[in-house]
């Protein structure tokens, strides 16, 4: 860490100082041998603190055990970790970023500290759908994953507060602190936490969620992977009207936990069952109730979509050719089947046309098949670039492609083949070595409906656009040939 930084965060006199019992609960956090006796003397002491306790056992959070009625009988049924956890969250809470003693405008106490919950109850959230064990832990490491910022805001305020109001995005005004101080509030969280004697764990998780996901992190999502997401649930869910929020949270769920939208969708739910007893215990109110409904609602209707497009996503990818990017020989024979039913069915026209590119095989001859490859993929490029959203086009097979025109007669469609030929021809292709091509194509054209006979069957049209695409080969190749009843 930048060491006027830390310097200046050894002698800061303005950082809130811990109350007793909070330094006790740091201590019984760091025994590894804290046992129920001594976790229950300390946490009497502060009635408040015990009163606390004892509600958020008994609240949903905690809904499958036993109820407890007094503190002793919390400790035994969730455990003296547990408690230790939820006793260290309210305490750092309250000392720290509750009762802040800085009074910058820039900031927002009050949004931050929701935020703060918020992310906490996401983390803890995130981990109980991944069944991950402590998750008080999760919560507290969710808590005080930005806990730099205010540290920041009290060590050096007149140049913390420019860079802070300068962007509200999270990320920007990381990197934005990394290249004003050396250091950002990620760092400067895990150093504060560790001058405050905090379990390495939870201060670490203030570096590692704001890192990149690493592959062991993806494999094995823990604690640190649920803080990263954490903070772009918890950003979502208190403004999910901001631009840009939902994609952000979708990647980063995706890149850290491997998980999707649907399963979003599951953790905003769980988040909403444990958000008043939250509420409660830190006496704030993260959301109006009549709020969290509709924002529940909204969340997950978009997270649906974003599901809807992912389908869609994929099954674009499964249905288009690899190297060249159109639609592949199987989507053209369902689609072609469909398009020769409809325009039978509703009389509407239908034109295909079946695409060569000439001399083909002396181009791969002469400059090798991967600049063969290179020219079918800017080929198709050319052609995608030209026709309407509704035309399909599509590799037939080899060097041979397919275009489906539907609703286009005859005259029309000689329109976009003449130009399709056009372009073609135009187009230069330059390779590495310095060499120009240029390629031509011949076209095969056959219409349903328009003047010309029907078909009976698709493949009629297809074996007649193949005839046409013959002759124009025989012609000379490089024109459009269509087809005509013989
Ligand atoms: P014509 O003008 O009569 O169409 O001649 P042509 O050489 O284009 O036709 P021919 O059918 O004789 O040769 C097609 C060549 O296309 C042969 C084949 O190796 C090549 N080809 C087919 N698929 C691919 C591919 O994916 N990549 C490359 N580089 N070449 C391919
Ligand atoms: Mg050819
Ligand atoms: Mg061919």
């Amino acid at each position: 860490m930048n060491e006027h930084i830390e310097n200046k965060l050894r002698h800061c006199k303005t950082l809130p100082t811990l109350p007793a019992i909070a330094l006790k609960v740091i201590e019984l956090a760091n025994d590894p041998d804290i046992n129920l006796e001594d976790v229950c003397k300390y946490i009497t002491l502060d009635p408040a603190l015990s009163a606390k306790i004892l509600k958020i056992a008994n609240s949903p959070l905690y809904r499958s055990r036993r109820e407890a009625t007094n503190l002793r009988q919390a400790i035994s049924v969730l455990g003296t970790h547990t408690i230790t956890v939820i006793a260290l969250s309210f305490t750092l809470a309250n000392s720290f970023i509750k009762h802040s003693t800085n009074n910058s405008k820039a900031i927002d106490h009050l949004f931050f500290w929701k935020r703060a919950i918020a992310s906490a109850l996401a983390c803890r959230a995130l981990g109980e759908k991944l069944g991950l064990r402590f998750q008080d832990d999760l919560f507290l490491a969710g808590l005080m994953q930005d806990i730099g910022i205010l540290v920041f805001f009290a060590i050096m305020p007149e140049e913390y507060e420019s860079i802070f109001s300068a962007t509200d995005d999270h990320d920007t005004l990381l990197n934005n602190e990394r290249q004003a101080f050396g250091t950002g509030h990620d760092e400067l969280g895990h150093a504060f936490l560790k001058l405050w004697n905090i379990p390495d764990y939870i201060a670490l998780s203030c570096m590692a969620s704001h890192c990149q996901p690493g592959p062991e992190a993806v494999s094995t999502p823990g604690l640190h992977s649920c803080t990263a997401v954490s903070r772009y649930l918890a950003e979502y869910f208190l403004t999910p009207n901001k631009p840009g929020k939902l994609n952000n949270l979708i990647k980063t769920a995706q890149a850290w936990l491997n998980i999707d939208a649907d399963v979003l969708g599951e953790v905003i739910d769980t988040m909403k069952e444990g958000l008043s007893s939250v509420e409660d215990l830190f006496e704030v109110t993260i959301l109006e109730p009549a709020k969290i409904s509709q924002i529940i609602d909204e969340a997950k209707e978009l997270l649906a979509l974003q599901t809807i497009a992912k389908v869609r996503e994929l099954e674009e990818k499964t249905h288009r050719d690899s190297l060249t990017g159109a639609m592949n020989r199987k989507f053209f024979d369902d689609t072609i089947q469909r398009e020769f039913h409809i325009s039978l069915r509703h009389q509407l026209p239908l034109t295909i046309a079946m695409l060569d590119i000439d001399h083909f095989k002396k181009i791969n001859d002469t400059y090798g098949h991967i600049t063969g490859d290179e020219i079918l993929t800017s080929f198709s490029r050319i052609v995608i670039n030209q026709i309407r959203e509704d035309d399909i086009f599509c590799r037939y097979g080899g060097e041979e492609f397919a275009l489906i025109l539907p609703g286009t007669p005859l005259n029309a469609a000689r329109n976009v083949t003449t130009r399709l030929k056009d372009a073609i021809t135009k187009n230069i292709h330059k390779t590495d070595d310095g060499h120009e091509i240029r390629i031509s194509a011949s076209f095969g054209v056959a219409s349903c409906l328009n003047g010309t006979p029907h078909f009976e069957k698709a493949i009629d049209l297809i074996k007649a656009a193949d005839t046409a695409l013959l002759a124009a080969k025989k012609a000379g190749r490089n024109r459009i040939i269509e087809w005509k009843q013989s």
